[in-house]
Order: structure tokens, then sequence, then C-alpha cells
């Protein structure tokens, strides 16, 4: 028997249940980890609430941790009983004390990299490559707007862009937050509780606007943000954690200067077992070299994942939170 969390039914963080299961047998191409950390994220919550269907139910949650390999299916051929590794991707099921998913989406761990800082920042730091290494190919010098720059991906962009030579405008709700980005190589910050985003962005930039705007809050930001934007300029809305945007009218693009929009997602570019490599690669070599830092800010017992996910939820939280088995 092993534990995890599971969800029989969408709601509140109270859905969350810590069960026994019977240990996940690995089939054909798919290996056991037993986890030693599990990563938070935002996509959990949009599962739990419902805003992304599950497969079935009951459901595990999560997809993203670190652990060791501990039991191996057959047809696996580039991972052994033993072996430290890491996954983003799979199956729903991360929150647990036994993980079994395929192969192809787990990768071994370099040593300079621990459990924890790997369950804090896989997901995190291969969306920040694919955002601004592939969405938009950045060369340095460009400028953009990163909404929740304080949150666990916006302090891994806030480093990586200051690494590329891009100036990094990151929105923030509180002082604490802008500290903390700056302090992570944002360029400058705008405190949305009490200024006018627009308005900042305009004097910050002498009116040119931005190269690129990286928007995960969607709905109560996306208007905004187009109004950040250069003309013939790329808007990436890549989250919603004030809810989607949907009733999107098109003709809005052209209204606000012909611009480009782009709704993408880690496994729309991790989506073969090259491009996760290849990707991981880069966002490894990130932290070896020791231009990004990977703040594990906050720590749960695995069993209380409904409170990690609230204060997650609700802005509490800053940097990366991972959950202990
Ligand atoms: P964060 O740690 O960034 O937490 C979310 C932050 O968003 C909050 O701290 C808050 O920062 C800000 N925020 C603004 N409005 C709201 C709101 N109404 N409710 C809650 N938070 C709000 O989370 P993650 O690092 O886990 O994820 C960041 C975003 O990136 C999420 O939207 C997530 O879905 C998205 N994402 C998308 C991926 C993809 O491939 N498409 C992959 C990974 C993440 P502040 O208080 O400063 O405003």
């Amino acid at each position: 028997m092993s534990k995890r969390i599971q969800f029989a039914k969408t709601g509140g963080s109270e859905v969350l249940e810590w069960v026994d299961v019977e240990a996940p047998v690995p089939g054909t191409g798919e290996v056991r980890i037993a986890n030693k950390a599990v990563g938070l994220n935002f996509i959990d919550i949009y599962f739990r609430t419902g805003l992304y269907p599950t497969p079935s139910m009951p459901s595990g949650l999560g997809t993203e941790g670190a652990g060791v390999v501990d039991a191996v299916g057959e047809g696996v051929t580039h991972l052994k009983e033993g072996d430290r590794v890491a996954y983003a991707q799979g199956p729903l099921g991360a929150y647990a004390e036994l993980h079994t998913l395929p192969a192809s989406k787990v990768v071994k761990l370099p040593d300079f990299i621990d459990f924890e800082t790997a369950a804090a920042s896989m997901l995190k730091g291969l969306t920040v490559q694919y955002l601004l290494r592939q969405t938009y190919a950045l060369k340095g010098g460009e400028t953009i707007l990163f909404h929740a720059a304080a949150g666990g991906v916006g302090s891994i962009a806030c480093q990586w862009a200051k690494a590329l030579g891009v100036k990094l405008i990151g929105t923030v709700s509180s002082k604490e937050k802008a500290g903390l980005a700056m302090a992570n190589g944002a360029w400058a910050t705008i405190n949305y509780s009490e200024e006018s985003v627009v308005e900042r962005v305009r004097e910050l930039t002498n009116g040119d606007m931005c190269d690129v705007v990286y928007d995960s809050v969607g709905k109560d930001t996306w208007e905004m943000s187009l109004d950040c934007l250069k003309p013939r300029a790329l808007m990436v809305s890549f989250g919603n954690a004030s809810g989607p945007v949907d009733g999107v009218n098109i003709g809005i693009l052209n209204q606000k200067g012909a611009l480009f929009v782009t709704r993408p997602s880690l496994n729309g570019y991790a989506d073969t077992r090259e491009r996760l490599e290849i990707m991981c690669e880069e966002f490894f070599s990130m932290i070896e070299s020791g231009k990004i830092r990977i703040d594990v800010a906050n720590r749960y017992p695995l069993k209380e994942a409904g409170k990690a996910q609230d204060a997650l939820q609700s802005r509490q939280t800053t940097g990366s939170t991972i959950l202990l088995p």
C-alpha cells in the first residue's frame, strides 16, 4: 500500500483526501517513482476546481515531482532502479508517495540538482524555457511585461530575462513582492494594487511599450495586457489565475495594433522526448552556471496539500512551494 492525495468531486481544497491505495505497478514503458518531493502548481488548482477536466474520478492530482526510480516496466531502456529523476508532465497523480508514469516523461537528475530544487522548478523552469526562448526567442535588449513576477514561474523568469539581457517589467501586488522580483533581476516592477499598469509601462518605456507580454493572470488582465504592447507585438496568454480568457472578439487585436496572440502550454512544447531533453539540458545548465537559483520558499507535508493550495490561490506565496511525502 502507499498514500496519495485524491479527489472524488471538484471544489475547494476540502475535496482533497489523503488515502491509502494499492502501490501502482508500472506497465510497459512506465516507471514507478518513490517521490522525495512534489511540486505545487497553479494547474493543480485548475484540475481540483474543475476548470480543467480530469480523465476519471476519483482522480490523483499533480504532475511534478522528483525522487528515485523504484520499479521499471518492460521496454524501458534509459532508466533503472535507483536512478535519481524528476518529471513535470504525464498523468495526474504526483501528489503521492509512489507515482507511475511513462518513462518518456522522466529525466535523470544531474548531481548538482537536489530533489527539493527539482520538484520546485521542473515544471516552472521548463515553462520559462519555452516562454522566453521559443514562444518568442528573446535575444537581449527587448522590453517585456511579466505578470506575477514574484511567483514560482515569475521568480525564474526574472532571473532568466536578466541573464539574457532583457528588460523585464514585473507586475506584483505588494511592496515585498516587488523587492523580491527586483532581487531576482527584474528591470522594474509595477505594484498593480497602487499603480496603473498601462501608464507605468508607458512611462518606463518612454512611450514605446513592450515587445512581449507574458500573462498568466488571464481574465482580469487580458485587455490591459494588450494595451501594454507595441504595434504588431506578441501577447502570450499562458494561464488563468484569475479565471480563463473567453469570449474574445478577435477584432480587438486589430484595434490595439495588429497584435499577435498565442496560448501555449508546456505539453505543447515538450511534446517529444527529444524536445523535452533539449529543454531540460538548457534549464539545468542555467542552474549549474548559477544564473538561476531556485527559491524553495514554502514547504508543506504532502497530506496538507489543501493548505498549500489555499496559500497559492490566495496570493500569499512567493517563489516555489513543495510538498513532502
Ligand atoms: P504563482 O506562484 O505565480 O502564483 C500565482 C500568482 O498570480 C499570485 O501569487 C499572484 O501574484 C498572481 N495573481 C494575480 N491575480 C490572481 C488571482 N486572481 N488569483 C490568484 N493569483 C493571482 O503560481 P505558479 O508559478 O504556479 O503559476 C503561475 C501562472 O503560470 C499560473 O497562472 C499558471 O497556471 C501558469 N502556468 C502556465 C503554464 C503553461 O505551460 N501554460 C505552466 C506553468 C504555469 P501577485 O500577488 O503578485 O499578483
